[in-house]
């Protein structure tokens, strides 16, 4: 007997249409010819590789881009045809499986390139490589013009690799200021001009670029990540958006257990919890396991279109809830998401956790099952 089935109640379900909606208002801001980079990774953003690029591509996105090699062969096992970019540094030893299965890399250093080359000097296919300019981002890239023409260079004299593509990442596209982000533009502009041949894919813009900043930069394609997903990159870019983006991703469970507790009795370790009057409490089977981590204690959850807080220490597995009164085993609870009226978002989450919402959904580990509508 194959069990198909998931038994816990628990789960991430992901709305793939609103994916679909983001991706054709997003296209719309762009001039025809430009391409569109949908950013897949860390399992797209937690919402689940597979499925998000599938919906990206039918909606107009026509390449993939990724962190991780291994994030690239999940992909690749699943996509024949598109093109898949992975952003981050590769260790030379992946050279090889990167040109046989048409996965284009980033070229950060001429170093890199020459340790790579004796891994791909006898592949049938040549590696393919996008330069990664660092224009002020301080991650990975070449910070000058001299180590760009080095590299450009390295790539030229080195067997059956090609130079396919440039681009550089900003630091503070999601920011009204543009002193940072014009000082990275105009370095990036100089070293796309002192390449002696334009390559075919030019990009520079993540979605806060390209939501906020100048069209011009919209040069080959555009990468885009967190606006797919229906977030805002910052609440700067979140007051300006020249569409609603659709969020995407909900989190629920169901009540697996209700009581009534009396004045005095306490919930979850530590008896951090007492309550003070007669009072019912609902057991939700999600905990710190499952992303749902400890700083999380006294946020609010969505039951009966109401909110209601989890009371007490999360557990690995289980958390509580105050409830106004009894409710049947099964009842919805939405942890993140819209119930009734009111919703809860993952920048709430954000706000609660001292974070940012691209953290949100990352943290929501593998043991939540994500599940399609
Ligand atoms: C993650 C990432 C993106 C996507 O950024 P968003 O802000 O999510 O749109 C684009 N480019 C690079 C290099 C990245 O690492």
């Amino acid at each position: 007997m194959k069990i198909q089935q998931y038994f816990r109640p628990t789960k991430a379900v992901v709305d793939l249409q609103a994916i679909q909606q983001n991706v054709i208002n997003l296209k719309k801001l762009l001039q025809p010819n430009v391409q569109i980079i949908a950013v897949v990774k860390a399992n797209a953003y937690g919402h689940g590789d597979v499925a998000v690029a599938k919906a990206a591509l039918e909606a107009g996105a026509t390449m993939l881009a990724v962190a991780t090699p291994d994030e690239a062969l999940h992909i690749r096992a699943h996509f024949e045809e598109p093109d898949i970019l992975i952003l981050g540094a590769s260790p030379v030893s992946f050279a090889p499986y990167a040109a046989q299965q048409r996965i284009i890399l980033t070229a950060f250093a001429s170093e890199w390139v020459q340790q790579a080359a004796p891994f791909i000097a006898d592949e049938a296919n040549p590696l393919r490589l996008h330069i990664k300019v660092d224009s002020g981002m301080g991650r990975i890239g070449v910070r000058s013009e001299q180590e760009l023409l080095d590299l450009y260079q390295t790539i030229q004299n080195t067997v059956n690799v090609e130079l396919d593509g440039i681009f550089t990442h900003f630091a503070t596209a999601d920011e009204e200021d543009n002193s940072y982000f014009d000082r990275q533009v105009q370095f990036f502009e100089k070293c796309v001009t002192a390449l002696p041949e334009k390559p075919r894919l030019v990009h520079a813009s993540n979605t806060a670029t390209s939501l906020v900043k100048d069209a011009h930069l919209q040069f080959d394609a555009v990468r885009y990540g967190i606006s797919m997903y229906g977030l805002s990159p910052s609440p700067y870019v979140e007051s300006i958006l020249p569409f609603p983006l659709q969020p995407a991703f909900s989190l629920e469970s169901e009540l697996v257990h209700v009581k009534q507790l009396q004045a005095g009795d306490s919930v979850g370790y530590g008896a951090t919890f007492e309550a003070t009057s007669d009072m019912w409490i609902g057991t939700i089977p999600v905990g710190y396991a499952d992303g749902v981590i400890r700083k999380l204690g006294g946020q609010e959850v969505l039951i009966d279109g109401q909110r209601m807080p989890i009371v007490g220490r999360i557990c690995m597995d289980q958390c509580m809830v105050a409830l106004p009164k009894a409710y049947a085993i099964g009842e919805k609870v939405t942890l993140i998401g819209r119930q009734g009226q009111d919703a809860i978002s993952m920048n709430e989450w954000a706000a609660k956790l001292e974070t940012i919402n691209y953290e949100v959904p990352c943290i929501i580990t593998a043991r939540v099952p994500r599940l399609y509508i």
